[in-house]
């Protein structure tokens, strides 16, 4: 039987790097992927696990913004390991507060990580996964309190439980553009482009959860979204009221559900608790 094999997106630091410890310490069984986009911090970050110990921690690049960088991995993984087993959805920016840029290129640029990003490096690996794999995106509790400040049609839409990838990937896409012209709000969308594109984090994994459930019935495979809380990293500061180890639980917990277990899949899940949508 092929080695087993994890992938975690964004993890040379905050709370992608701490999944990664946890899954060592988890004991999972196989080769953990930490990929960086940046190869120097990745290895950087590698070198300092190993010498805590974590051996089974391996490098490889991955830029989710770069459809020819998912493809690599994709190659590489099958090439090494002939599929997947965990894949944690982790990348992802905000912008500061503070931040000057106009609100429309912030909406553009954060859903070109955390959304598109998702979606790119998903459509590359979901169909190596092999049975009983588990799949977890960060999402954040914010994509719930975003949208409930959507207006009453456009929670409807991403509440619905037939909604597609590509009626999502329209919907993302509006979002963008009525930033970019000044009336999302007018539009109905709230006033937040992290949360935005959260909202697409966690509604994409309702959609690829169901679709899993109906091309591959009886593999055991779950998918769920989740929220690590607010999480003392670079994104969120030091005022932050998790550490990076407190805030990999629940995606840690996600990834080892153990063979046999039947949910959650489909949900979003904080403190390893099941949200309402
Ligand atoms: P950090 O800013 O500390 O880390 C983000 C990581 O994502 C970095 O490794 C960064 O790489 C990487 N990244 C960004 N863009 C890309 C890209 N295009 N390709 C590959 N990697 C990329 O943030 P956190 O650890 O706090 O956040 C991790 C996840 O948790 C995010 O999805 C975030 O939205 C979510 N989250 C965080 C919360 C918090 O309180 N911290 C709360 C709720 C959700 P690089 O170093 O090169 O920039």
């Amino acid at each position: 039987m092929s080695k087993k094999v994890a992938v975690v997106t964004g993890a040379n630091k905050g709370i992608g790097l701490a999944i990664v410890k946890g899954l060592c310490k988890a004991g999972f069984e196989g080769d953990i992927l930490l990929t960086a986009r940046n190869e120097k911090l990745g290895q950087e970050a590698v070198s300092a696990l190993h010498s805590e110990g974590c051996k089974k921690v391996v490098f490889h690049q991955l830029d989710v913004c770069d459809q020819g960088s998912c493809s690599k991995l994709r190659k590489f993984l099958e090439e090494n390991y002939g599929g997947l087993d965990v894949l944690i959805n982790n990348a992802g920016i905000a912008f500061k507060q503070a931040a000057t840029e106009p609100f429309g290129e912030q909406a553009e640029v954060t859903m070109r990580t955390n959304f598109w990003g998702t979606l790119w490096v998903c459509h590359a690996l979901l169909p190596i996964l092999r049975p009983n794999a588990r799949v977890v995106s960060v999402s954040s509790f914010v994509s719930k309190r975003s949208l409930d400040q959507c207006s009453a049609e456009l929670q409807a839409k991403l509440r619905s439980s037939d909604i597609s990838e590509e009626e999502l990937c329209l919907l993302m896409g509006e979002f963008v553009s009525a930033a970019q012209k000044g009336d999302h709000q007018a539009q109905g969308w709230p006033n937040t482009a992290y949360g935005t594109t959260k909202i697409g984090v966690t509604v994409l994994s309702r959609i690829q959860a169901r679709v899993l459930g109906e091309t591959r019935p009886g593999d055991g495979i779950l998918l769920n979204a989740c929220c690590p809380g607010l999480v003392q990293t670079d994104m969120a500061g030091p005022k932050a009221s998790k550490s990076p180890e407190e805030g990999a639980e629940t995606p840690v917990y996600l990834a080892m559900l153990p063979v046999g277990a039947k949910e959650p899949h489909g949900q979003l899940v904080w403190d390893k608790t099941v949200q309402a949508w």
